[in-house]
């Protein structure tokens, strides 16, 4: 009898940004005359660097030339990528990572999403909440959920840890001791990003209750504080407890090229003393095929000197809006947090209006659009998105009419 995954049915409710596409679409049939600017979804809007361009050309041109055609890539990656990735990400920060404990991916978004498919079914699951909905959508895909309790938006058997203005955005230990753990660090959706005490306790907590961090290192290259980690690695002891996620989408602006990779310690190992970086491989091996060898090069460019020197100009762009909004929002009076070490503004909401009717005042008095915290979690209700991808013509406009309009 053909069923669908009674798992999947499970999922509320319709995805947050197809709801916020059916608002503007409507509000822009309403209002045929106005401009709508968008700071809602995370995507960034610059092209690629020429250093990337260059290396992408190259191996296109390779791929149509007998000698140097590539087939199938290694389905955990190039050596080529692994090393450079190893080197720079890692060891010239002093963490010890080898080579072959990168598994080059075609982004973080998927390994974020897969990487729960090597835990038993009834692991326990602990998420920040709010939270990128990839972590708990996943998971309720592979049936670690318990039932839904519409009032408070969780699952049972989901653990989460509210992270607010009350707790500076870092989770306070759970009551319930989770087996995995998900910390997103610069933060989406708060742009706030935990300082390296801070995660040292939670490596601590995960190695004292053998649990694991699932590290999501997607916002690595916009941090600019001294005491914010690049890496969970950097804290001690974090080889026997955590996982690393990585992308080149917000960094080097690849959400459109898909490349990413993760980091699985040989020292990670469950209770009976399994090694997990065997059986990500044996995943990788069997669900994957490797990432495309023009992509890998591409990723390669990256870390070059040239290819460093475009990617922090890029950054530094799109942290210059960061700067324009934190400014405007603050002369404006409203309460912000974020855009220091991540490309987001996380806005309290004036009078605690909804983050919902928030949403709509501001489409519908400055025609700009944002991200409703609550759409992220519970714990997002009152706090609202906005993104520092938009050009810096965008963002200052949209500054300039929320100041007028709202
Ligand atoms: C954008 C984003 C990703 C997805 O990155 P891709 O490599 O493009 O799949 C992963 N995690 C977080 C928190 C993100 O915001």
């Amino acid at each position: 009898m053909l069923k669908a995954n009674p798992d999947y049915l499970k999922l509320q409710g319709s995805y947050l940004f197809s709801t916020i596409a059916k608002k503007v679409a409507a509000y822009k049939e309403a209002n045929p005359d106005k401009t709508v600017i968008s700071l809602g979804i995370g995507d960034v809007t610059q092209p690629l660097s020429p250093s990337i361009v260059k290396a992408l050309h190259t191996a296109v041109d390779e791929m149509a030339v007998k000698e140097t055609f590539r087939g199938y890539a290694p389905d955990l990656g190039y050596d080529f990528l692994r090393k450079a990735i190893a080197e720079n990400d890692y060891r010239s920060r002093g963490c010890d990572i080898a080579d072959d404990e990168i598994f080059v991916s075609d982004g973080a978004k998927s390994d974020s999403g897969n990487i729960q498919e090597i835990f038993a079914p009834d692991c326990i699951v602990a998420v920040c909440d709010p939270v990128y909905p990839v972590y708990v959508d996943s998971n309720v895909m592979a049936g670690r959920t318990g039932t839904y309790d519409k009032a408070s938006e969780q699952w049972s058997d989901v653990v989460y840890m509210p992270c607010t203005a009350e707790n500076d955005f870092v989770p306070d230990f759970p009551e319930k001791t989770p087996d995995i753990i998900y910390i997103c660090s610069p933060n989406n959706p708060t742009g706030t990003a935990m300082k390296k005490a801070d995660l040292q306790k939670w490596v601590d907590y995960a190695n004292e209750h053998h649990s694991v961090i699932i590290y999501d290192a997607a916002y690595e290259a916009y941090i600019s504080e001294d005491d914010v980690p690049h890496s969970v690695f950097e804290c001690s002891g974090a080889r026997t407890c955590a996982i690393e996620i990585h992308s080149f989408s917000k960094n080097a602006g690849f959400t459109g090229v898909r490349l990413g990779y993760t980091v699985v310690p040989k020292d990670l190992k469950d209770t009976d003393g399994v090694a997990l970086h065997g059986l990500w491989a044996r995943r990788h091996g069997t669900k994957f095929n490797g990432a495309p060898y023009i992509q890998q090069r591409a990723g390669e460019a990256v870390y070059s000197a040239q290819g460093i020197a475009e990617t922090k100009a890029l950054v530094a762009y799109y942290m210059e809006n960061a700067k324009t909004m934190r400014k405007a929002l603050k002369d404006m009076g409203y309460t912000i947090y974020g855009g220091v070490n991540a490309p987001y503004i996380w806005l309290k909401t004036p009078d605690n209006m909804k983050s919902w009717d928030f949403f709509d005042m501001l489409l519908e008095k400055a025609s700009v659009v944002g991200t409703p915290g609550s759409g992220f979690g519970p714990s997002g209700e009152g706090y609202f998105r906005l993104t520092a991808f938009g050009t810096h013509e965008n963002t200052a406009e949209a500054v300039k009419r929320i100041a007028g309009n709202v």
